[in-house]
């Protein structure tokens, strides 16, 4: 670790105690920056770094609301409006138990290179609540919704901050955040993205991040003349973005062979076909069941329990030449990444956001493997709201084919930026170092074009 990175490191440790995700984002990023440093000094003066990684705006409140059984429950609610310097606070919310600050600190500071990367004009942002909507009925999580937006309505707007889904926040929750928003400020406005096709919302949004993250595996493979045709595939997690990963890879002709959640994971090595994804698309998105039931319905998988005990997660031993991760952060840690390379896994296409601790990206990279860092590969997510914050502001709507074509567009040509951008700085083939310098001379050129601010 360079002088510079240890230094700033040390005051972000100081500044932001107990946030461990989020210093784990900054010091990856830093790392890059340095090059970045070295070559043009005035950036460093000009302390962007420092500035960015400094929230421009964190609302916390509070949402009470009250359970089936008439009971009042309370929630925290967040946003972290990071970085508005290429365009409007961007990101998704995410609801689940694990929500503090310091997780969404470190998704918005990704958001922010993400969107940079994207094309688009899109600042960061993140924002969430520890509700849990696991177990919750309709009604429960419609009223935690209400609650959450009765408050989250007065900083938000389609010029201001546009929040999405991401963990815990599906179809479902937009429409009940949509509504309130409506019903309190009395206007229909592109405020939210993921919106349902009848009130705003976009082709292609749900399966964006999936197929994206195929898309960009896609790229990977083509620099070495390969294709994912004939390919197995790990793939973690159930909900939105495993999915439509999973669908993307059967279209391509490779074969997922897993798929988890949070209780454990299921391996079925004669592929998960079209069929049995259906099958997991109606058990997660409609009957909000779990993973288990795959291997009750189909006799060729079996189900392994999650094991808190264990060092390692089974999932990634398994033979396979490319992985998904598609759950959580940190959920490859260094074992883990050491059982894939010694499987054969050659390509990492993160669809989660910091799937893979330090050391297991670094083993990646001295490998020489293809890996596909979150913030370049998942980008397909909200370049796609990107472009159904255009449809909105058009009052128009883009076929199917058209948003699939400028998604595959948008991967193509982040992938060229993060290639391109680690050439420039004498390091071919590392796409984390291309991805974070290229996201961040866009928005460090910005922030020096509009001063002090
Ligand atoms: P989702 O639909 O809520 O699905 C999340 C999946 O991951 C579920 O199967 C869930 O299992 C599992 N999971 C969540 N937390 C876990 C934990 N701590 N340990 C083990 N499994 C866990 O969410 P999603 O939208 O697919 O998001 C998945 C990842 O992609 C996240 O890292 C998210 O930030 C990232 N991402 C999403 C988007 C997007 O457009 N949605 C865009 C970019 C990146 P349970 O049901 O048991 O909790």
């Amino acid at each position: 670790m360079s002088d510079y990175v240890a230094q700033l490191m040390a005051q972000v440790k100081a500044k932001n105690p107990a946030e461990p995700e989020f210093h784990q984002a900054v010091e990856e990023v830093a790392e890059s920056v340095q090059l970045v440093y070295e070559r043009h000094p005035e950036y460093r003066k000009a302390k962007i770094l420092e500035r960015i990684l400094e929230p421009e705006r964190v609302i916390l409140f509070r949402v009470p609301w009250v359970d089936d059984h008439g009971d009042i429950q309370v929630n925290k609610g967040f946003r972290i409006e990071m970085n508005s310097a290429i365009g409007p606070y961007k990101g998704g919310l995410r609801f689940h138990p694990s929500v503090n600050l310091g997780i969404l600190k470190f998704l918005a500071f990704e958001q922010v290179f993400k969107n940079a990367l994207t094309t688009l004009p899109m600042g960061g942002g993140k924002g969430g609540s520890d509700f849990d909507p696991k177990g919750k009925s309709d009604g429960e999580v419609m009223r935690f919704c209400q609650s959450f937006m009765t408050e989250l309505q007065r900083h938000v707007g389609a010029n201001t901050d546009v929040p999405a889904g991401d963990i815990g926040v599906g179809g479902r929750e937009i429409g009940f955040l949509f509504g309130q928003y409506k019903r309190i400020r009395n206007e229909f406005t592109g405020v939210l993205t993921g919106k349902g096709l009848n009130w705003g919302g976009s082709l292609i949004r749900p399966e964006a991040t999936g197929y994206g993250a195929v898309y960009f595996a896609a790229e990977m493979l083509a620099t070495r003349g390969q294709t994912l045709e004939g390919k197995t595939c790990l793939v973690s997690g159930s909900g939105n973005v495993a999915q439509y990963t999973s669908e993307k890879l059967l279209e391509l002709g490779a074969k997922p062979v897993t798929l988890s959640d949070s209780s454990g994971y299921i391996y079925d090595p004669d592929g998960i076909d079209r069929e049995k994804l259906k099958f997991v698309m109606e058990l997660k998105n409609v009957r909000r069941g779990r993973i288990h039931e795959y291997a009750d319905k189909f006799k060729s998988a079996t189900y392994v329990e999650r094991n808190a005990e264990l060092d390692h997660n089974p999932l990634w031993s398994h033979k396979a030449e490319c992985a998904f991760p598609s759950a959580t952060e940190n959920e490859i840690n260094a074992k883990d990444a050491k059982n894939m390379l010694d499987n054969g896994v050659y390509v990492v296409s993160e669809g989660a956001n910091m799937p893979t601790v330090p050391d297991g990206v670094n083993m990646f990279i001295d490998k020489g493997i293809l890996y596909g860092l979150g913030k370049a590969a998942n980008a397909g997510g909200v370049a796609v709201s990107g472009l159904e914050m255009a449809q909105n502001s058009m009052r128009y709507a883009w076929t199917r084919e058209e948003v699939d074509g400028r998604l595959q567009l948008i991967m193509k040509s982040i992938h060229r930026a993060c290639v391109d951008t680690a050439e420039r700085f004498g390091q071919s083939g590392n796409y984390v170092i291309g991805a974070n310098i290229a996201g961040f001379l866009k928005v460090a050129d910005s922030m020096m074009d509009q001063g002090v601010v």
